[in-house]
């Protein structure tokens, strides 16, 4: 099954305190989109200026991502210049330019309006909107936001929450769309705002996801080296949402094996700078890294024929 994915397509200057990266290839759909890529036949809905590099167009091919929903309009290509502090774990917005962004409401070509799984990639809540309202009759629905819409756009994205499936949004999100602080609690109150399953992100510490069939926890591949985290949390919805179309569609038994998924994609997006590392990925590396993920997670260990005589 196929999944459509909305969002900025954007160019993204990096500095982390070692490096800095100008004009990048970045934009939560082009992360969201390179990840659900490996599972799943993605089409991608966003919106580039004249500035937009032709190899960065290039890279969309390279990994068959259908583009009659990207739009080339005169003017500048979103812009977002990120630094990161010294362990990586805080980073400042030094500059945003919405560019050829501001005001887009596109209409959806009609074979875009079909497509099952619709993923609602980090951009403002009208525009998710505007795009989901187009869709007919999809079978998954999943949604991603950030701080600055839960400040300036909060009425449109409750109006979204009634309609999606899913919501995937970091803890301190999570807090502030509730003002609750106890993430359990406040998972229990974004439930009741529409989504049937909430999947909270905590960085390196992993992820919780919520659904009819209680608790998941999950836990993030513990990288010995960070070189930048941005798109992590794209890569992550797109994993996890590529996986499920992968799967079929039953929604409820291949969500937790999504997350998973999700979080294998993600942890290889922080070994590069933007899409650097992601863009070399396949399938049998995620793969590798999932195993990896489940032997770190397992408790009962195989019975051993004999024990080491020095640990008796
Ligand atoms: P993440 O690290 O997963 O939060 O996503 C980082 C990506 O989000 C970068 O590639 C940025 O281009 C993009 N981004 C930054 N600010 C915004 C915004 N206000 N709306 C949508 N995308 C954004």
């Amino acid at each position: 099954m196929s999944v459509l994915v909305v969002g900025t397509t954007a160019l993204d200057s990096i500095r982390t305190p070692y490096q800095e990266k100008p004009k990048l290839l970045g934009g939560s759909a082009s992360h969201a989109a390179v990840a659900a890529s490996f599972f799943a036949p993605v089409s991608l809905v966003g919106v580039i200026g004249d500035d937009f590099p032709a190899p960065y167009v290039q890279l969309y091919q390279e990994h068959n991502i259908d583009l009659q929903g990207l739009e080339r309009k005169p003017g500048r290509t979103f812009f977002w210049e990120g630094e990161y502090e010294v362990n990586m774990n805080r980073r400042r917005t030094n500059e945003t330019v919405l560019g050829v962004i501001e005001n887009w409401l596109p209409d959806l070509p009609e074979p875009l309006r079909r497509k099952p799984f619709v993923l609602l990639a980090n951009c403002e809540p009208k525009l998710q909107l505007h795009i989901l309202n187009q869709i007919h009759d999809p079978r998954f629905v999943v949604a991603d936001t950030m701080d600055l819409w839960l400040n300036i756009a909060r009425d449109d994205l409750l109006a979204l929450l009634k309609k999606i499936d899913a919501l995937i949004l970091n803890d301190t999100e999570a807090r502030q769309l509730t003002e609750e602080d106890n993430l359990p609690v406040a998972i229990r109150q974004i439930h009741e705002l529409g989504p049937r399953y909430v999947i909270v992100k905590k960085g390196e510490h992993g992820a919780m996801l919520s659904g009819p069939q209680e608790l998941f926890l999950a836990a993030a591949y513990p990288l010995t080296e960070l070189v930048d985290p941005t798109g992590a949390g794209d890569s992550f919805i797109g994993g996890l949402t590529g996986y499920l179309a992968e799967q079929g569609g039953e929604i409820e038994r291949h969500l937790r094996q999504a997350v998973v998924y999700g979080s294998a994609v993600a942890s290889f997006c922080c070994q590069g700078f933007g899409l650097a590392a992601t863009e070399k990925l396949d399938k049998v590396r995620i793969k590798e890294r999932v195993a990896e993920i489940e032997n770190f997670v397992r408790f009962e260990l195989p019975e051993r024929p004999e024990t080491n005589p020095r640990h008796r």
